[in-house]
């Protein structure tokens, strides 16, 4: 059986890929940091659905932490054929209100959290000579929305080490891309004020907020042998926002 690792797959985004790749038939490992009752939750459902899989913590921010959940893959499943770097956070402020304990955060788990767990997942992917990496961008690295600079700049940094790492990783049939959703209804969305949420979608050609299902079938789709030639793209997935 096939093995799947999503980070940050306690709720949203992560926890839809999670389910979405059990349902294509991977054993799906469900990362978390600090939710571990919405993880079991995740965990649960999967397995009603006549899925399998397991919980794992770490905070992706920690190389150690990452290596030890890695390692606990192999340890049980004893391969690994796709990684969802998906655990992300976000934490708007204008420039002149930037503090730096957001800028470290921000760096340390949506761009060295994005390294650790590639970096890991594609050393067991090598010995197989075949793996597939999917990171988790944002249509803020090719938009500019107001507040979202250090963000912005760690989706941009996603979209840079997707074309890059699927150049170095390609001669071991590795394929890495990268999926650029725009506004998706999941907590993340909650700190967004009612009155921008209203210019938000009025500013949304297709005039509906993304599912985390909409992103979870983009993900499934490109594991899919169907994309087997497809390797270092962005691939956005925004109702039009960014066109
Ligand atoms: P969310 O609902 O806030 O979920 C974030 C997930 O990441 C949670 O499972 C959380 O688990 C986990 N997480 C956070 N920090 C972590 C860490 N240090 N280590 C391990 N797990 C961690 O967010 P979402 O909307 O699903 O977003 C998922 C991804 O999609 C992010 O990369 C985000 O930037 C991207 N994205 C989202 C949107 C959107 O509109 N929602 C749009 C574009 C891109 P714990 O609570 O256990 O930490």
């Amino acid at each position: 059986m096939k093995v799947a690792v999503i980070t940050g797959a306690s709720r949203g985004i992560g926890r839809a890929c999670a389910e979405r790749l059990a349902a294509d038939g991977y054993a799906v490992v469900i990362n978390y940091s600090h939710s571990e009752r919405q993880a079991l939750d995740v965990l649960n459902s999967v397995l009603d659905n006549r899925g399998t899989g397991m919980l794992c913590r770490a905070d992706v921010a920690d190389s150690k932490a990452v290596q030890g959940m890695m390692r606990k893959v192999i340890s049980t499943y004893g391969q690994i054929d796709v990684l969802v770097n998906n655990a992300g956070i976000v934490r708007d402020e204008y420039l002149f209100m930037l503090n730096g304990e957001t800028l470290d955060r921000c760096m340390d788990i949506n761009v060295k959290g994005y390294f650790y767990c590639a970096q890991q997942a594609a050393l067991k992917m090598f010995r197989k000579k075949s793996g597939v990496i999917i990171n988790m961008s944002s249509v803020s690295s090719q938009t500019a929305i107001a507040g979202q600079s250090v963000y912005s700049a760690t989706k941009g940094a996603v979209n840079s080490m997707t074309r890059t790492m699927a150049k170095e990783l390609a001669p071991y049939g590795i394929r890495v891309n990268a999926v650029a959703p725009g506004f998706i209804e999941t907590e993340m969305m909650n700190s967004i004020p009612a009155e921008k949420r209203g210019e938000y979608l009025n500013a949304i050609p297709m005039g509906r907020f993304g599912t985390a299902e909409d992103v979870a079938n983009a993900v499934s789709m490109l594991c899919g042998d169907s994309c087997a030639y497809m390797t270092g793209q962005t691939l956005v997935l925004d109702g039009g926002l960014s066109l």
